[in-house]
């Protein structure tokens, strides 16, 4: 069985005129252990494909399921709940807060929980020593290089174990080098993880999505196959 699934999603917004359509028909499954990339042209919907995947925005038809529970069935508390647990999300900016050091940054999505234990401590330096910042734990994100704070912010995002990990072009503010770099640290993080994490990432890198699984093109509204790897 699948752990996420997208049945026939559309979003439209409104406007003064006609309500301006963005997705139509926006079908997708995915498994626990999968990764897939998101190719599309700027203004094609890629990215409020992935708010609605990440139950930050509602579609206006079809549904989504994520492990079992439809999201937007729950009521808001419920599902900001549900969201902390289940999704991971890495930006294309890093959104670390500069007062917090790496550590803080990377605890940040426990505090919902409540208060931090020693356990949640030693998680969040293991995620960063497994990102390569086991060394600058104590820095604020104005003392890290741009591929460093993407680093965080993605050990940030796997501190709650998520289902599914979610990165809307998460190298683009990169140079090439490190774009490099965070693209495959970001598969391999997912392909590491235990429990196992589901990775949709939006990009306009044709080296990161030629690293993912499955490759799916947005494109007239409507989300299409591209290629899939051989396994
Ligand atoms: P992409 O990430 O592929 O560049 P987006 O998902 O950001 O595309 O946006 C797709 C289209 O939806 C754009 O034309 C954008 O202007 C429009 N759009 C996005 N969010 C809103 C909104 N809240 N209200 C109205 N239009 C929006
Ligand atoms: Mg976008």
């Amino acid at each position: 069985m699948s752990d996420l699934v997208l049945t026939d999603v559309g979003k439209s917004f409104p406007t003064q005129t006609e309500p301006l359509q963005i997705l139509e028909n926006v079908s997708l499954e995915m498994t626990r252990g999968q990764n897939l990339a998101i190719l599309g042209p700027s203004g094609s919907g890629k990215s409020t494909l992935l708010q609605i995947a990440g139950t930050l925005d509602s579609p206006t038809s079809g549904s989504v399921e994520l492990c079992g529970t439809n999201p937007f069935e729950l009521d808001e508390r419920a599902l900001a709940a549900f969201r902390n647990k289940n999704i991971g999300f890495v930006f294309q900016d890093h959104h670390l807060l500069k007062q917090l050091s790496a550590v803080e940054n990377v605890l940040i999505p426990r505090l919902a929980e409540g208060p931090t234990t020693a356990q949640d401590m030693d998680r969040a330096k293991s995620l960063l020593d497994q990102v390569g910042l086991g060394h600058r734990l104590d820095h604020r994100p104005s003392e890290l290089s741009g591929g460093e704070r993407q680093r965080v912010s993605i050990a940030r995002a796997l501190m709650n174990q998520p289902s599914l990990l979610l990165a809307d072009e998460p190298t683009g503010n990169l140079d090439q080098a490190n774009a490099e770099l965070i693209g495959q640290l970001l598969i391999d993080v997912q392909q590491s993880a235990q429990p196992a994490t589901m990775l949709m990432v939006v990009t306009h890198s044709p080296a990161l999505a030629a690293g993912m699984q499955q490759t799916y093109q947005l494109k007239h509204r409507r989300l299409v196959k591209q290629t899939e790897s051989q396994e």
